[in-house]
């Protein structure tokens, strides 16, 4: 079967190979005819081997964490999905056991495996998943959106359940990728004013398409964040979402927030930065985080896409899985906003 695999140590090395067919299910798999499989931020920085995944990535690896399909096959204790179901699959793989899996917090479960990066990914035709990690896709949606929709969970996880967006609030989002941009509409869809900040590279895709979906946006290699929001909201940002993992938007977030406004931090910076703590300080700006997701973060998501609250069909550029290394390419160019390979 084909597989999309990181083969090297080094930027680069992935090629579209040929594996042995996926084994299984056990007993408590489902194993997945995938569909779809969506290149997230963090497949490009396994792809170009930042110093912050070296540490951590296993090498070689199929890549991948945000696919969707069908359920071809399911172990005798499977119950709740059955051959035919159009599921998507959550990216990490919780133990369950620990204290924060009791708590709810798989997210940040303390065994916690990432697919693609610590086991192995979805880019493959066949992959297995335990099913309290998957999800039905509802038929409003392709698969292309089911697989897409990982991402958005990330941004649902942050804005719906790290903080508390209320009408009329100023929200000034860094990055301009898929996270930003649903966090984006999640946060309109909370009530408040978004403004869309990218770079001169996503003038070429991003922030037009940011543009088109009704978003104010502003470039800022050419303005003054700070200064820019200041002018359109009459203050400056309630709510500052780090969706670029840049080290300056981290820096700029803090001139960007208000007096005892709040930093989300979604984006993972590649490298540590200095931050001006003593100043965050004195504006008594919250700083919080956010990490991947949790299950009810996914159904929330395919619900707001199901019912067309929140779209990304325009930001989807579909890629059969012969052409995925020019998936991985146009990521990382920027030529795609968020490439899906279809395998099917
Ligand atoms: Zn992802
Ligand atoms: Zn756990």
């Amino acid at each position: 079967m084909k597989a999309i695999m990181k083969l090297r140590k080094e930027n680069g090395a992935v090629e579209v190979v040929d594996i042995e067919k996926t084994a299984g299910p056990a007993d408590d798999e489902v194993l997945l005819r995938v569909h779809s499989a969506a290149v997230c931020g963090s497949d490009v920085h396994a792809y170009e081997y930042i110093p912050s995944y070296q540490a951590f990535m296993k090498v070689p690896i199929v890549l991948g964490h945000e696919g969707a399909g069908v359920v071809e096959a399911r172990g005798r204790n499977v119950t709740q999905f059955k051959p035919g179901d159009r599921v998507m699959g959550e990216s990490n793989i919780y133990c369950g056991h620990c204290r924060n899996c009791h708590l709810g917090l798989t997210n940040i479960c303390d065994k916690n495996l990432m697919r693609g990066l610590t086991t192995t990914g979805v880019m493959q035709e066949y992959a297995l998943f335990n099913e309290k990690n998957l999800h039905l896709v509802p038929t409003a949606l392709s698969f292309d959106e089911g697989a897409a929709a990982q991402a958005c969970t990330v941004s649902a996880h942050g804005v719906l359940h790290r903080v508390s967006v209320n009408a009329g609030d100023n929200v000034v989002v860094m990055g301009a990728g898929i996270i930003g941009i649903v966090a984006a509409q999640l946060a309109r869809l909370k009530g408040g004013n978004a403004l869309l900040v990218g770079t001169d590279d996503d003038e070429a895709a991003r922030l037009p398409i940011a543009r088109k979906m009704g978003f104010q946006t502003v470039n800022c290699q050419k303005e003054d964040v700070a200064v820019y929001a200041e002018k359109l909201f009459g203050r400056k940002a309630d709510f500052t979402l780090e969706c670029s993992g840049a080290a300056s938007a981290v820096v700029s977030a803090v001139d960007a927030t208000k007096k005892g406004g709040t930093i989300l931090l979604l984006g993972l910076v590649g490298k540590d930065v200095p931050f001006p703590f003593a100043k965050a300080t004195r504006l008594e700006i919250n700083i919080i985080t956010s990490y991947t997701s949790t299950w009810i973060d996914y159904e929330e998501t395919l619900a707001f896409l199901a019912s067309g609250a929140l779209d990304i069909k325009p930001l989807l550029s579909v890629y059969p899985v012969q052409e995925g290394v020019k998936a991985f390419e146009d990521a990382v160019s920027k030529k795609a906003l968020k490439p899906v390979i279809r395998f099917l």
